[in-house]
């Protein structure tokens, strides 16, 4: 299990160690053809800051070798907001007075023909909060059925669950999942996540392993910029992607780094990541992991995601709502997070195209599963 690997890695030496990369450091990773994880240290340091521009060239032909110029386009649908934990950043957290609603089939039925009615997406990220007695796995499983007929790839965002169970959940068509960490810093954790299962950080860094066990086809990984410090939250990440890739080599993976926004917790991020920050940071991963799919949400503004749909970012989403039924059975009053990116699915087609990008909205074909 991972939890046993982290375990060697001090926090702090990683964050000194990273602090301490000097230009020469910069120049011999780049210079690599395979990455270590401390030539990604050195690319994600402040020494590499002058770098930007040699880094984008090489991340911008290295993704186009590996995917061409495309952009695959995913859609989330949030099927419920009812959860029993307490992040302290999200506006889903079990304190805050909200309306909490579970999609029944006939509703989940109605947003997938409203999504398909937005765009030709075949690939579905159904969300939900955690909640293992509304949301649990034989809610999910018909979740899946319900949408399988109108999507050729499933992914949920869901809370952790067992082997068997994604095991089970493969047999309905689940393909992929996407979790996020939030952070690996173990001894912080649980000042974000003080309740609920969340609070159990062994349990959630070892989903991935159960995921892997399972078989699911692709796996979704990511960490929360706002908690701690992104630098030394993303090293651990790369090092936990390549303990992955090690143990689940048949795995395909994405990463993903959402920047926080403001909540309806009115919590604050501990640390802001400007919009150089995360280029770097998708540059670096990219040479790190030649074959990684790098993903943007419709967190970030248009003028970003068109500028890193070029040079690293190998998905995107478009069109989305963060609010249960909020394509069609409900208004829009629920929202997890606010949204950027407020183009229409039409609408980042026609920038991704005017910048000489195909836009793919099937990868996948459910006779695969
Ligand atoms: S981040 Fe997820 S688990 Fe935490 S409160 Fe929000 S919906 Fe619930």
């Amino acid at each position: 299990m991972f939890s046993d690997e982290l375990s060697q890695y001090d926090w702090d030496e990683t964050t000194r160690a990273i602090n301490a990369k000097t230009e020469n450091d910069v120049l011999r990773a780049l210079s690599r053809e395979h990455l270590s994880v401390d030539d990604f240290m050195a690319l994600i340091s402040p020494a590499a800051a002058p770098y930007l521009e040699s880094m984008a060239r090489a991340s911008q032909t290295i993704t186009q070798k590996r995917f061409g110029k495309t952009i695959s386009m995913y859609i989330p649908m949030y099927i419920t907001n009812s959860c029993t934990n307490s992040c302290v950043y999200c506006g889903f957290n079990r304190h805050n007075k909200m309306e909490r609603v579970a999609l029944t089939p006939q509703q989940i039925k109605q947003e997938c023909e409203a999504i398909r009615e937005l765009g030709p997406f075949e690939n579905l990220l159904l969300v939900t909060g955690e909640n293992p007695k509304i949301a649990g796995v034989d809610y999910l499983e018909e979740a899946l059925n319900v949408c399988r007929p109108y999507f050729n790839n499933l992914t949920i965002e869901v809370m952790p669950l067992k082997a068997e169970e994604y095991y089970r959940l493969t047999r309905s068509g689940l393909n992929g999942v996407v979790c996020f960490q939030e952070t690996y810093n173990r001894a912080n954790y649980k000042k974000y996540h003080p309740a609920g299962m969340k609070s159990n950080f062994e349990w959630r860094l070892n989903g991935y392993d159960r995921m892997g066990q399972a078989g699911v086809h692709k796996i979704g990984m990511g960490v929360l910029i706002g908690l701690e410090d992104w630098r030394t939250d993303v090293t651990m990440m790369a090092r936990h992607l390549l303990y992955l890739r090690r143990h689940y080599w048949r795995t395909r993976y994405s990463v993903n780094f959402p920047r926080m926004r403001p909540s309806e917790g009115h919590f604050q991020p501990n640390v802001i990541m400007t919009d150089r920050e995360l280029a770097q940071l998708t540059f670096a991963f990219r040479l790190f992991d030649n074959d990684v799919d790098i993903s943007f949400s419709t967190r970030e503004r248009p003028e970003f995601r068109n500028n890193i749909a070029t040079l690293g970012a190998t998905s995107m989403s478009a069109g989305s709502k963060t609010d249960p039924g909020g394509y069609r059975t409900y208004p829009r009053s629920l929202e997890q997070f606010a949204v950027s990116d407020e183009r229409t699915p039409a609408q980042v087609e026609a920038d991704i195209k005017a910048i000489g990008y195909e836009v793919v909205w099937k990868d996948w074909d459910k006779i695969f599963d």
